[in-house]
């Protein structure tokens, strides 16, 4: 059975306890990797300058403590294997569901299961509402 990284699991277990109930049990059937959690206000700005966040320090969901929005990616990571990303998400949203907890996705912001109006990807990105 996958398991966390040392790293991953620090990652995780400075977010939400909905987030780690969640992907805790994502990983016993979907291996993958957390990538990041909480976000201060220098990586915040910088990730915003880098384009990959739409959001400037304090309003993104990775900013609150414990942290309410977690990058996760399917291991190994292959940045350029989408399909492998969209797989990992459809999954991470049906577990969710299954398990009562209100989540977005940044593949699917208007949360209206269409991934072609999608504005900005970000396909790793998952957050409680
Ligand atoms: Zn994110």
């Amino acid at each position: 059975m996958p398991e966390y990284s040392e790293k991953s699991r620090r990652e995780l277990n400075a977010c939400h306890e909905d987030l780690q109930k969640l992907f805790y049990f994502v990983i016993q059937h979907f291996d993958c990797s957390v990538i990041e959690d909480h976000r201060n206000k220098e990586r915040q700005n910088l990730a915003y300058r880098a384009g990959n966040t739409k959001l400037e320090y304090p309003h993104s969901k990775h900013n609150q403590t414990p942290s309410l929005a977690v990058d996760v990616i399917p291991y190994p990571v292959d940045w350029t294997d989408l399909k492998r990303m969209y797989y990992f998400a459809g999954f991470v949203m049906a577990t969710a569901v299954a398990m009562n907890i209100p989540l977005r996705w940044g593949g699917d912001w208007d949360r209206d299961t269409e991934v072609i109006d999608n504005r900005f990807n970000d396909l790793c990105h998952f957050e409680l509402m």
